[in-house]
């Protein structure tokens, strides 16, 4: 991540948010290539003529370009590359695209870049149309969202004991952001969850291995559940609330309340 600021930049973005200010100006959050998360206003943009509007649409993929103003950032240019029509006509998919939304704009912070996290966001954003299932997807962006934000959980070692974990059952420290041998886990305090042998690999796979290998993996329900589980555990422990999204989701994708609680 480098943090950079300059006069005048220009970025591809995606607008998160927006909010009213004053008479005619809208305060825009966005996620950008070059900058991560910018929040810049744009002026006049209420009034009728505004031809910056519509290009600021939420979810709206953009070629923007901010000014430094007095204290805050000014968008002086926008231009829309991709409005995601196809998210938008769709209760489902708006659902979702929220959510990648709210995760994005959690782990972020200010005018620092993440490069690699724009572009998941992005070329997850333009497959959700095209989707038939959703979960290995979803945990495959939030696996890399961890992963590009610094989070990314050990695996390999016992975080107690630091032996190499035998292949077997063993526990997820929600807490710590790794893994407990079955072992120490027994007499581990902290908030800890079961992970059972085949969610761990699963786990690993989706870490280490390419998004379309990753998603052309065919593995069980049960094993891609639990993950879901405990991803959407580790992630509401790393950016310290509760997701907004999760709640309508687990509604909409009628999961049974997968990232709200156990099956
Ligand atoms: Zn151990």
């Amino acid at each position: 991540m480098v943090s950079h600021r300059s006069t005048i930049f220009e970025t591809k973005a995606v607008v998160i948010r927006h909010m009213p200010l004053g008479e005619a100006d809208r305060l825009v959050t966005f996620f950008s290539e070059k900058l991560g998360k910018v929040r810049a206003i744009a002026r006049g943009v209420r009034r009728y003529k505004s031809k910056m509007s519509g290009h600021l649409d939420t979810l709206n993929l953009v070629t923007i370009s901010v000014g430094k103003g007095k204290g805050i950032d000014v968008i002086t240019d926008v231009e829309t590359l991709d409005d995601y029509s196809k998210i938008k006509g769709d209760l489902k998919n708006i659902s979702l695209a929220t959510y990648l939304s709210e995760l994005v704009e959690s782990v972020s912070i200010e005018d620092s870049s993440n490069e690699e996290l724009f572009n998941i966001f992005v070329s997850t954003l333009s497959k959700l149309p095209d989707l038939d299932t959703y979960d290995e997807v979803l945990r495959y962006f939030e696996i890399k969202l961890l992963e590009y934000s610094g989070f990314a959980p050990d695996l390999n070692n016992c975080l107690e004991c630091f032996e190499i974990l035998p292949p077997s059952d063993h526990y997820f420290s929600i807490d710590r952001g790794g893994l407990i041998c079955f072992s120490c886990g027994r007499s581990f305090e902290n908030s800890k969850l079961p992970i059972k042998k085949n969610t761990i690999k699963l786990f690993r796979y989706f870490q280490k291995n390419s998004e379309e290998d990753s998603l052309s993996l065919t593995a069980p329900k049960i094993n891609v559940n639990e993950l879901g589980y405990i991803l959407n555990q580790y992630i509401k422990h790393v950016i310290g609330k509760d997701m907004k999204s999760t709640k309508f989701l687990d509604l909409i994708l009628e999961t049974g309340g997968a990232f709200n609680k156990r099956n």
